[in-house]
C-alpha cells in the first residue's frame, strides 16, 4: 500500500506544532520508521524541504505567480483574499490552508508517489501554460492541510522549524544508527532519501561522493599572533602561502567540469579557461582550491583580480590582462573514493600525484617540524616570504586532520596580512552628507555572538567606489527593513571587510567594543552572512589592540 501524503502532512502538522526538538524528532522517526524504501526516500526528502535532493539538479521553476494562480482557482478566492491573507501570513503555504475550505474535486487521495511522479513531470515540462496546468491538477487532489506544505514545496519556502540536521537525528533514531554516520552519508551523497534507506539497510558506511554536488567548505581559525599557533596543535605543521583569490571547489567526473563557489553557487561560465585543462586531468575528483591571478610570478592583488569577478561572463579583453590561474590546495574525492577522513598528509600526497597543467598548481608545501619555541621565527619568516610573492599570508594546517566540511576548526589556522580587519555585516546604513549626498553611504555593522545574534560594533564611511556606492544604495533601498528618516536598518545581508587600529570596549554599540579608525576595505560578496567573524574573535583582538597602547603590529607579531 503506497504511503498517502495525508499521513506525512499529519507527521508535519506535529513538528510545526511543537518548539521542543527532541517531540518533533520522536514524531519524524515513528514515521519514517514504517515506511517502505520507495516512501521513505520521498518522505524524507520533503522533509528536508526540496522536491528533489540536493544531488538531483532539477528544478521545478514554477512561478510565484503560477502557483498564486493556481491556489485561487483551488480556493475560489479573489486576488484581494489573497493578498489579505499573505499580509497576515507572509507565507503562501499558510494562505492556501486557509483559503481552501472545500474537499478537493478529485476524489482520489494523493500518495506520495504521486507527489514525486507529479515534481518529475512539471520538473520535466518546458512552457509556463504547461507547468501552470500540472500544478493545478496537482491542487486539485489536495485538501486545504496539504495545499499548505505542497506551496511550501513548489514555492521552495519549507519553514517548518525544521532543519536537516533534526531530519538527519530522525532517521538515525528510527533505525538505530549514530547521528554522525547519518550525516556523514547525507552529505557525501546529496541526498537525505537515499541516506534514510541506506540508514534502514545498514548501508551508510557505502555512501560514495555526488559529484557537482557542492559540499561546504573547511574553514580556518584567525591567528593573531604566530606564537598561538604552537598552542593549538603540536609539530609537525604544514605551511602554505595563503592566496588571496576566491575559493572554488572543483567537481570533475565524466568529462564533465563544473566549479562552484564558497557560497556553493556554480561559477564555472566566470572561469572558463580553467574548464579544459581540468578536463585533461584523467579520472574523477574534487578539488578544494583557491582562483586568482600572477603576473610575472606575484599574485595579483585581490582587489585587481576582483575587475574580472562579480560578471557572469568575463569578457575577453579582462581575460586576456588577468588570467585565471587556480591553486589546488586540497582533494576531497579521487575515481570514487572520499578522501575527506583521510589525514591531510595523505590528502596532500594525492593531490600532488595528478598531473596538473598550467594554468593548474598546488601550493609550495612546507613542512616545519619545530616546537613553540624556534616556531615564531620560523612562520615569521614563511609570512614575510609569502608576503614578498604578493599573497596574504599563511595558511598553517595539521597534517594529521582529516577535512571538515563546513566547519572551522584549530587544524586550518590563518596568518592573515598585519593591517587588522574583521567581516562583519552591514545591519544599518545612513545617507551621505556634501559629496555623498543622495547615496547611503553610511554603514553601521555587526559581529555575531555566541547564539548566532548580530552585533553592532562599529560604524563607518563607505570606502567603496562611487559605482560600488551606488549599487550598494540600490541594494539597501530594496532591501529596508525600516525607514527611519535619515538612517534605514537593512537586512543583513551584506558582508564587507573592514580594518581599524584598535578595538576598544565602548558602550556605544550592544557588542560591548567600538572601533578606532574603522576603515571599509571591500565587499565581501563571496562571504555568506553565516561566516562572519564572531563577537569572541572581536574580544580577543580587543584585548591585543588594547596593550600597548597604539595598537599597531608590535615586533613577535606579524611584520
Ligand atoms: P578567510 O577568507 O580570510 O576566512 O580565509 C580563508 C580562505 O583562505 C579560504 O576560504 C580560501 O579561500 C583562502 N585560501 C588561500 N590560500 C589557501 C590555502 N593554501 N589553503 C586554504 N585556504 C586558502
Amino acid at each position: 500500500m503506497p504511503a498517502l501524503f495525508a499521513e506525512w502532512v499529519a507527521t508535519a502538522d506535529a513538528v510545526r506544532a511543537t518548539t521542543k526538538k527532541l517531540e518533533k524528532q520522536a514524531a519524524l522517526a515513528r514515521y519514517l520508521g514504517r515506511l517502505d524504501d520507495d516512501d521513505l526516500a520521498i518522505a524524507a526528502r520533503l522533509f528536508a524541504g526540496g522536491p528533489f535532493s540536493r544531488a538531483d539538479q532539477r528544478v521545478l521553476a514554477v512561478g510565484w505567480s503560477a502557483l498564486i494562480d493556481a491556489i485561487r482557482e483551488r480556493s475560489g478566492a479573489h486576488g484581494d483574499d489573497i493578498g489579505a491573507s499573505y499580509q497576515r501570513h507572509a507565507d503562501l503555504g499558510d494562505v492556501a490552508a486557509e483559503l481552501i475550505t472545500t474537499p478537493p474535486a478529485d476524489p482520489r487521495p494523493l500518495a506520495l508517489r504521486d507527489l514525486a511522479a507529479a515534481f518529475d513531470e512539471i520538473a520535466g515540462t518546458r512552457g509556463s501554460n504547461a507547468k501552470r496546468a500540472l500544478v493545478r491538477a496537482l491542487l486539485a487532489r489536495a485538501t486545504g492541510s496539504e495545499a499548505r506544505y505542497l506551496a511550501k514545496i513548489v514555492g521552495g519556502d519549507m519553514r517548518i522549524g525544521l532543519r536537516e540536521s533534526l531530519v538527519e537525528e530522525a532517521i538515525a533514531k528510527a533505525f538505530g544508527r549514530d547521528r554522525e554516520s547519518v550525516a556523514r552519508a547525507n552529505m557525501l551523497g546529496a541526498d537525505v532519501g537515499e541516506t534514510a534507506v541506506r540508514a534502514k539497510a545498514g548501508t551508510l558506511e557505502a555512501a560514495v561522493f555526488a559529484h557537482f554536488a557542492p559540499i561546504g567548505m573547511m574553514l580556518a581559525t584567525p591567528v593573531l599572533e604566530l606564537t598561538e599557533v604552537a598552542k593549538r596543535f603540536g609539530p609537525p605543521y604544514l605551511v602554505e602561502d595563503k592566496y588571496d583569490g576566491v575559493r572554488a571547489q572543483v567537481h570533475k567526473a565524466g568529462g564533465r567540469v563544473e566549479l562552484f563557489s564558497r557560497t556553493l553557487d556554480r561559477v564555472t561560465d566566470r572561469f572558463p579557461e580553467l574548464v579544459e585543462p581540468l578536463r585533461a586531468i584523467p579520472g574523477s575528483f574534487v578539488l578544494d582550491a583557491e582562483v586568482l591571478a600572477f603576473r610575472d610570478g606575484r599574485a595579483v592583488p585581490f582587489t585587481v583580480f576582483a575587475r574580472r569577478l562579480g560578471r557572469k561572463v568575463v569578457a575577453a579583453d579582462l581575460r586576456a590582462e588577468l588570467p585565471a590561474t587556480l591553486v589546488a590546495f586540497d582533494i576531497l574525492e579521487h575515481d570514487g573514493t572520499p578522501l575527506l577522513d583521510r589525514p591531510l598528509q595523505e590528502r596532500a600526497r594525492l593531490l600532488r600525484s595528478l598531473p596538473l597543467p598550467p594554468p593548474l598548481r598546488v601550493p609550495d608545501l612546507r613542512v616545519i617540524d619545530l616546537g613553540p619555541e624556534e616556531l615564531p621565527a620560523a612562520l615569521d619568516r614563511e609570512f614575510a616570504a609569502s608576503r614578498g610573492r604578493g599573497n596574504e599570508g599563511l595558511m598553517v594546517k595539521d597534517p594529521r586532520s582529516p577535512y571538515r566540511p563546513g566547519r572551522r576548526g584549530m587544524e586550518w589556522l590563518k596568518v592573515k596580512r598585519p593591517l587588522r580587519t574583521l567581516d562583519v555585516a552591514v545591519t544599518a546604513v545612513e545617507w551621505g552628507h556634501g559629496k555623498r549626498r543622495g547615496v547611503l553611504s553610511d554603514y553601521t555593522f555587526a559581529v555575531r555572538d555566541e547564539e548566532g545574534r548580530l552585533r553592532n560594533i562599529g560604524k563607518a564611511y563607505s570606502g567603496l567606489t562611487d559605482r560600488e556606492i551606488a549599487e550598494m544604495t540600490e541594494h539597501f533601498l530594496a532591501h529596508t527593513v525600516e525607514d527611519l528618516g535619515r538612517v534605514r536598518i537593512v537586512v543583513p545581508d551584506t558582508v564587507i571587510e573592514v580594518a581599524f587600529d584598535q578595538l576598544q570596549p565602548s558602550d556605544r554599540h550592544d557588542s560591548g567594543l567600538a572601533m578606532r579608525f574603522p576603515r571599509i576595505v571591500r565587499l565581501r560578496p563571496d562571504k555568506p552572512v553565516s561566516e562572519i567573524d564572531t563577537l569572541a574573535t572581536a574580544r580577543t583582538l580587543a584585548t591585543k589592540t588594547g596593550e600597548g597602547g597604539s595598537g599597531s603590529a608590535r615586533p613577535t607579531e606579524l611584520r
